[in-house]
């Protein structure tokens, strides 16, 4: 940081470049474009995939709203398809069923930081010929089949938001893509539409990771093997200990790896639970408690309650517990413990 304020190199400067080149070179991806944000990530790849109005685009009816306002943004059609009742992931047979003459992209979402489907997702997008944008957002350093998350599509989205698993100290957020042409295009975007000084190659805006963002992260990257793999042993303490216990756990594919952005937990009684935790000083959350088609700004949409079943239930039964790297067993067993109280009546 203080190498960024003495060369007074703030915007795009070599702090961004070293940081682009070592968080593709941990992916394991060709190209790594710096951005303001998770949703402009994603807005820009979906401009720099050449989606336009009329286009259609697929994703989870339980992803964070930011997904499907970013579609919107590039003036594409939102198209939900509902979420699986064991991976909270989007259900391939329900993008199956969504499909139509215009459909161009899918957009899965690696919720809670648990890898999507993506064998069946990647084979129905060859079928059907779509772009496919991961929003990584909530999966930096997940992987599925050994390969991580953001880097098997055409294109990737992550978010550094704070408390993400690679948190900045602001907003930010990165594009990645193997394919030079994406790059360069979501490149040209994010900086007027130019590659060279004054000359606007195509309508862009502004829209770039900040150097002191990017010296943050840098220093940061290195740490988030350990971080995540502190997440897996929290959360596997997590599931001993809830396993006999009236609440349903988020289970992925064998061959996926979850970095447990969040841990949650599904219960008929979440707001009881939820209540019960806060009376002894535990912190919890609902992510997500309205699902994007019950949202005023997507009644266009014209999706009524029922429309979305697995979305809407959990909506309605889901429970973020306490997760971060630094979270001791001593806290987890709390937890569960007064977890464990409440059901017993205690
Ligand atoms: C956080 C998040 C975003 C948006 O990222 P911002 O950096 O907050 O704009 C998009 N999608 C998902 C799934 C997220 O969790």
């Amino acid at each position: 940081m203080r190498e960024v304020l003495v060369s007074t190199d703030f915007i795009l400067g070599k702090a961004v470049g070293r940081f682009e080149t070592h968080f593709a070179e941990y992916l394991g991806c060709r190209r790594a474009i710096g951005v303001g944000s998770g949703t402009e990530a994603l807005i820009l790849a979906l401009r720099a995939a050449g989606l336009k109005p009329g286009d259609e685009v697929i994703t989870a009816a339980n992803t964070y709203i930011a997904t499907v306002l970013a579609i919107s943004q590039c003036g594409a059609t939102p198209v939900l398809a509902d979420a699986r009742a064991d991976d909270f992931n989007i259900d391939p047979e329900a993008v199956r069923e969504a499909l139509t003459e215009r459909t161009r992209a899918l957009v899965p979402v690696h919720l809670c930081g648990q890898p999507a489907r993506m064998d069946e997702l990647l084979g129905i997008a060859r079928e059907h010929d779509l772009v496919v944008i991961e929003d990584a957002c909530q999966a930096h350093g997940a992987r599925y089949d050994g390969t991580r998350t953001g880097t098997m599509g055409d294109m990737g989205c992550f978010s550094f938001y704070p408390s993400k698993n690679l948190g900045g100290f602001g907003d930010g957020g990165m594009v990645v893509t193997n394919r030079t042409e994406l790059a360069d295009a979501a490149g040209l975007l994010r900086n007027y539409g130019q590659q060279t000084k004054n000359i606007h190659e195509i309508k862009g805006i502004n829209s770039r990771l900040d150097s002191i963002q990017a010296a943050v992260l840098d220093v940061k990257l290195p740490h988030l093997d350990e971080w995540n793999t502190a997440r897996r042993r929290a959360a596997g303490l997590y599931r001993e200990l809830l396993r006999d216990l009236p609440v349903k756990m988020q289970e992925g594919e064998g061959n996926s790896e979850n970095v447990y952005h969040l841990f949650v937990i599904l219960t008929a009684e979440r707001d009881g639970l939820m209540a019960y935790l806060r009376t002894h000083e535990i912190d919890s959350a609902v992510h997500y408690p309205t699902p994007i088609h019950l949202q005023p700004a997507y009644a266009d949409l014209g999706r009524g309650a029922g429309s979305y079943p697995v979305a809407e239930k959990l909506a309605a039964s889901c429970l973020s517990l306490p997760m971060y790297p630094e979270i001791s067993d001593a806290q987890v067993r709390r937890v569960c413990r007064v977890i464990s109280d409440y059901f017993e009546g205690v």
